[in-house]
């Protein structure tokens, strides 16, 4: 059965929702730079945010991707997906409702595979928004191909000792804990021989060597950390899983991860094209205004069909992920979800740039933010490439190659396979390819 249509119930929540975000949230991209979200320490934005997190809870929205055991509303990914789209509209969003990655993802793998003192210590605070979590899996040698990681944990009496260095741990400086990928078995292939273990960032040995930011932030604001592991002692407790199940961990949180980014990204993308459609219709060059010129139509046009194609992709594969309950399932579908939200992100943005002129480069609109985030998009979990590879391979595996000297859609020999179905019909009169009489 197909059906797009939304139940009013539901209508409802979303309509207070979208009204929530435009006027309470989206006010705060104005006033504090994104990732300042994540900052616990940023006294002013915590105070403004408090507030909007009691109204959230008090309409029973709170940590909406979450199962109802876990304290969500077990909503299912096809209605996070339309929750997911308005909390995009902005970066503080997704914070003032309790989904923000990567901490969705960090409290996804602690409830699959924590014990029950991990989940205590941990999970609760995180999903209560109290604290904030970092995940460290890239490594400055490398991040796209996990073959080349080095971090290394040895056994050492009853615990661990963590040496190395990791990169880009995205607001490990706020964070209360790392979850941290260590080779543990050099001796098998890194998918089987590296585990996880959970790392209270305090510990002592964990050094920050700095935090890089994204192109337009000055060096103290960067969220993304250069850490280095200097003989960090670890407890056996902190090993998250059993050793060697890193990567079936890292999995679990990448899948949903990259899809709930794809939901987001359908949001701020209507963001960008409202800004451009209202900005079209008020600017005036050589006496009309710009939505008057058939190039800015095509412009307008062309975004609303990307967004549109992409926000029904992103809807299909939610409704996917519920219906067959199995990430690896949806794997192509997540994959191509991933590439298609750069793509779309960067084109949302690029054309709000081109179509503000001057203002649309200028640091007195967000469009720049944006296009660098539609970038960062085709990069975090993983590279574009990568997962054109992925959409490809499962692409490919559905066609069986032939034996045969040309291929199967050769109408010679496509004629010659079927005249022998149709023998008798062939010989009424009526117009045919002539190949059925030529082919050998
Ligand atoms: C905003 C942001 C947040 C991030 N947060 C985190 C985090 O919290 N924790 C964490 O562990 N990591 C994080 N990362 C790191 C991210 O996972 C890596 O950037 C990503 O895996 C790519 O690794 P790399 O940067 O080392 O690029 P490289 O591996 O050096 O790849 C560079 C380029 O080479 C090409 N390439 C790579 N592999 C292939 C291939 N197989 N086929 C074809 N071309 C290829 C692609 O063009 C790719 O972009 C974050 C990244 C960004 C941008």
């Amino acid at each position: 059965m197909w059906n797009f249509e939304t139940e009013p119930a539901f209508r409802d929540r979303l309509d207070w929702m979208a009204a929530f975000v435009r006027e309470e949230i989206e006010p705060l991209d104005y006033l504090f730079p994104k990732d300042e979200t994540y900052n616990v320490d940023n006294e002013a934005l915590m105070a403004i945010m408090a507030p909007l997190k009691a109204r959230v809870r008090d309409a029973g929205l709170w940590a909406c991707h979450l199962p109802a055991e876990l304290g969500g509303g077990g909503w299912g990914q096809l209605k996070l997906a339309l929750m997911n789209e308005i909390l995009g509209r902005s970066f503080f969003a997704p914070t003032v409702f309790g989904t923000a990655a990567p901490d969705t993802g960090n409290a996804e793998i602690l409830a699959h595979f924590g014990n029950p003192a991990q989940k205590e210590r941990y999970l609760k605070p995180l999903l209560d928004g109290d604290i904030v979590s970092c995940f460290s899996m890239t490594e400055p040698q490398g991040g796209a191909d996990p073959k080349v990681f080095t971090a290394r944990a040895v056994r050492d009496g009853d615990g661990w000792i963590l040496q190395g260095a990791k990169w880009f741990a995205s607001n490990a400086r706020w964070a209360e804990f790392l979850i941290v990928m260590a080779v543990t078995d050099p001796e098998v292939s890194i998918y089987k021989g590296a585990s996880m273990f959970l790392v209270p960032t305090q510990t002592a040995g964990v050094e920050f060597v700095r935090n890089a930011g994204m192109a337009f932030e000055q060096p103290e604001h960067g969220a993304h950390a250069y850490l280095r592991f200097n003989d960090v002692r670890l407890g056996n407790g902190d090993l998250l899983g059993n050793p060697g199940d890193a990567f079936r961990i890292a999995q679990t949180r990448l899948g949903g991860g990259r899809v709930h980014h794809a939901m987001r990204t359908v949001g701020l993308a209507r963001r960008a094209f409202e800004a451009i459609c209202e900005r079209v219709q008020s600017r005036t060059t050589q006496g009309e205004v710009l939505a008057h010129k058939q190039m800015v139509q095509a412009e307008v046009a062309d975004l609303w069909m990307e967004i549109e194609q992409f926000r029904l992709f992103v809807l299909q594969t939610a409704w996917k992920i519920d219906r067959f309950n199995d990430y690896k399932l949806v794997r192509q579908d997540i994959a191509a979800a991933k590439v298609l939200s750069e793509r779309v992100m960067v084109s949302a943005a690029r054309r709000a740039i081109h179509l503000h002129g001057a203002l649309g480069v200028s640091n007195e609109m967000l469009f720049g933010e944006w296009l660098l985030w539609g970038y960062a998009l085709g990069l975090a979990d993983g590279p574009s490439e990568v997962h054109q590879i992925t959409v490809a391979k499962e692409a490919l595996g559905q066609v069986a190659p032939t034996d045969e000297l040309f291929p199967s859609a050769h109408v010679p020999g496509g004629a010659r396979r079927v005249a022998e179905r149709y023998r008798r019909e062939l010989a009424l009169p009526g117009h045919r390819r002539g190949w059925l009489d030529r082919a050998g």
